[in-house]
């Protein structure tokens, strides 16, 4: 008998979860339906800011399928502007709004696939909900703060230097509006300790880019028509046409929940190794909306990143194809650029591995990308953080120019092999002079941490 298989959610978990069972089962043992809110399927999130600025021209360059290529290619149903309104896991049906067709129905379903995503955080301030403040999570969103700089919007207010509310500042600066962010935290960037953040707040800066840390927004003023006139903090009134909201994302897990489907701490659905929800035969989540584990601390966490989304889509898919996949957890690399700076991370930041009970040194280091005499050799700052006595890495954070970021793939190895730094201060990394010092960077840093790890043995032998 053929079994049906429903996705709510149609980008990178969902849609991965789909294609990957598809592989597994074909149409006459599997019926996939796919049913996303938005006006797109399959689109790169990623690719929005750089889609706002310029850099890519075409919004249909963000899109990796259409539903046409799923019907036709794939055999995959996928419904547009249908939304998930409700889960009868009892009944296993799926109620449905039709937004189109303006109508609503119930979707009967074997299994199911909870890709929802997430949101971005929208905290209670008088007038965050006005037209012309932004969350950026979807295509759907990009387009509407298209449409808003299409407008004629001159002045943008980036309220959290996150990433991609840094990301969407860059974007507004090259379109040539003037762009404020405003930041709770002393320093940008709060997925880096705030030593390397400043170095991202001087980049922000030299942008033209005005920048106030220390300044949380503390309401959105609205203008005699309703829209957004101003954002206001403790010390400033500015002026904006458009706000866009860069203080992060939570997972979309409330359809969920209201379910029944069992939410963990971070507020991300639990789900066991191969995705399958905790609570719910037959029920799997993939994506934003999911919890996992920090395999560094060993604690719950929620990373909302394309890598995780897609890899997560792809062991649900798997299993419910028959086949069998593990997925197992992250260390929380990530990176981006802000203008000319890379900006990498992984595992534990200072606060972390505080939070976490460990002890643990620091050290920075200020090198060079390629070595120093060779033409285009660019700055980088390297930190590691390593646990007393025993060495181990646990974290790190690169700043720098044009070949500087991608280093960070090497340490989030060593961090997840559980090396040491004395380890990796011994690794057999490449080296020829348009590529790094004849020391790269990594190396350095390891061995300065290891020097620390030493001296703190020296000065306390217990
Ligand atoms: C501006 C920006 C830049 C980013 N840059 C990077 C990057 O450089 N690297 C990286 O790894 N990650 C990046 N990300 C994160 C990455 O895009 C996400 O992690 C990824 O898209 C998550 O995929 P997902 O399928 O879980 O969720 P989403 O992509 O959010 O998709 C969820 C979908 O579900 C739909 N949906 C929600 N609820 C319902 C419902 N009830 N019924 C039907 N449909 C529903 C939504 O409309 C949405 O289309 C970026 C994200 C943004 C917004």
């Amino acid at each position: 008998m053929t079994e049906r298989l429903v996705v709510v959610g149609g980008d990178a978990g969902g849609m991965t979860a789909a294609s990957q069972a598809r592989r597994r089962r074909g149409a006459d043992d599997l019926e996939i339906i796919a049913l996303e809110r938005g006006r797109h399927t399959s689109y790169s999130a990623c690719g929005i800011p750089y889609w706002i600025g310029g850099t890519v021209s075409a919004v249909d360059d963000l899109l990796t399928r259409t539903p046409e290529v799923f019907r036709v290619a794939h055999d995959i149903d996928v419904r547009l502007r249908h939304e998930a309104v409700g889960l009868d896991l009892d009944r296993r049906e799926v109620l449905v709004r039709d937004h189109g067709g303006g109508r609503e129905l119930r979707l009967g379903f074997d299994q199911l696939v909870v890709g929802t995503g997430a949101v971005p955080v929208r905290p209670p301030l008088p007038g965050i909900e006005a037209p012309g403040v932004y969350g950026v999570q979807t295509l759907d969103d990009g387009e509407a703060v298209r449409a808003a700089l299409e407008g004629g919007a001159r002045r943008a207010v980036v309220v959290g230097g996150g990433y991609i509310g840094l990301e969407m500042a860059e974007a507004f600066i090259q379109r040539g509006l003037e762009v404020t962010v405003v930041e709770a935290a002393v320093a940008p960037m709060a997925s880096l300790d705030p030593d390397m953040g400043h170095l991202v707040g001087r980049a922000v800066r030299g942008m033209g880019i005005a920048l106030y840390c220390g300044e949380p927004a503390r309401a959105v003023e609205v203008g005699p028509g309703g829209a957004v006139r101003a954002v206001l903090t403790a010390d400033r009134e500015i002026p904006a046409d458009l706000v866009v909201l860069g203080l992060g994302v939570r997972p979309n897990s409330a359809l969920a929940a209201e379910a029944g489907i069992r939410v963990g701490v971070t507020g991300g659905i639990v789900t066991d190794v191969r995705m399958r929800t905790a609570s719910h035969d037959g029920v799997w989540a993939a994506g934003d909306c999911v919890e996992t584990i920090d395999r560094v601390s060993l604690r719950p966490t929620a990373v909302a990143l394309g890598t995780h989304a897609n890899k997560q889509g792809r062991v649900a898919g798997i299993n419910i194809g028959g086949g069998y996949a593990t997925f197992p957890g992250v260390v929380g690399t990530a990176v981006t650029k802000v203008c000319h700076l890379e900006v990498a991370r992984t595992g534990l930041r200072e606060r972390d591995a505080d939070r976490a009970g460990f002890r643990y040194v620091t050290a920075t280091v200020e090198s060079t990308t390629r070595a120093g005499y060779f033409p285009g050799a660019q700055p980088i700052t390297t930190k590691l953080i390593a646990e007393k006595r025993s060495g181990r890495l646990l974290g790190a954070q690169i700043v720098g120019r044009e070949g500087a970021a991608k280093r960070i793939d090497v340490l989030a190895t060593a961090l997840w092999n559980e090396m040491t730094v004395e380890d990796l201060a011994g690794l057999d990394l490449s080296y020829a002079p348009p590529f790094a010092p004849v020391w790269d960077p990594v190396l350095i840093a390891a061995r300065k941490a290891w020097e620390a790890v030493e001296a703190d043995v020296a000065a306390d032998p217990r």
